[in-house]
């Protein structure tokens, strides 16, 4: 039995401020900083459908990896490339958490911030903007938090990486804090001390990377492997 998008229907869609997949955590929590709108949609966008929440703390958000391609079941993809891995170690697909999977599925559990009429304020996403979420569950503290879990690839969160700022950068996020109502600053502190750069990738300090936050482009380079420094920040074209 097939599983067509048109049996799916999403009940809500993220905005969030991650306009491209570089530079998104791997996992939810790791940017707490960062706010995101979890906005229903028709038939699901009534505040009934709501009514209860306010008693939750954290809640399961399901979503489709919509950004990548679904995979093609006549050439499954079996072994994946983890980042956690360094990305060029082989492993089973159902041992990771990689965006390319059979049916695109993807969760998080998120800490809901408000609830705001019909959306859902939550902190610490790791989803694209425009997400489509495809359901919406409580989570439930006795049953979802299993404190002898293992998992001996994924035990701890990566170790964050020293994030400095120039001066200039410094000045352009307060500005753009204060135009876009965000916390500049400490989202891009978490985001980038997550290091979104490939793990086998040895950083040239010349080379600049970059990444779309919000309407915004943020640039920064490695001077050494441990660190790295925000150049600038401009309004995206
Ligand atoms: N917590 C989820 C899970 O375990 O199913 C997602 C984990 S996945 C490793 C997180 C990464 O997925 C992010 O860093 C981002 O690059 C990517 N991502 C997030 N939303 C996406 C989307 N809608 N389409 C494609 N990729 C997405």
């Amino acid at each position: 039995m097939s599983l067509s998008s048109s049996e799916i229907h999403p009940v809500a869609i993220a905005r969030t401020p991650f306009a491209e997949k570089f530079a998104i955590p791997r996992q939810p929590s790791l940017a707490p900083a960062a706010l995101s709108r979890i906005e229903l949609v028709a038939p699901y966008n009534q505040p009934e459908a709501l009514q209860g929440l306010e008693q939750v703390s954290h809640i399961w958000l399901l979503f489709r990896f919509h950004g990548v391609a679904p995979d093609n079941p006549q050439s499954p993809r079996l072994r994946v490339r983890p980042p956690r891995l360094g990305g060029n170690q082989q492993i089973g697909v159902f041992a990771t958490r990689s965006t390319h999977r059979p049916n695109g599925i993807g969760q998080s559990v998120v800490k809901l911030v408000a609830i705001e009429g019909t959306s859902l304020i939550v902190s610490g996403a790791d989803l694209l903007d425009g997400t489509p979420i495809i359901d919406i569950k409580p989570y439930v503290p006795y049953a979802d938090c299993v404190t002898s879990a293992e998992n001996g690839i994924a035990s701890d969160a990566p170790l964050p990486i020293e994030v400095d700022w120039t001066e200039e950068a410094t000045r352009r996020a307060a500005d753009e804090a204060q135009r876009l109502g965000e916390d500049v600053k400490a989202v891009l502190n978490q985001c980038l001390a997550q290091d979104p750069k490939p793990a086998y990738q040895k950083p040239d300090p010349q080379r600049e990377y970059g990444a779309r936050f919000w309407d915004l482009n943020v640039v920064w380079h490695y001077p050494c492997a441990d660190r790295l420094t925000i150049l600038r920040i401009e309004l995206a074209a």
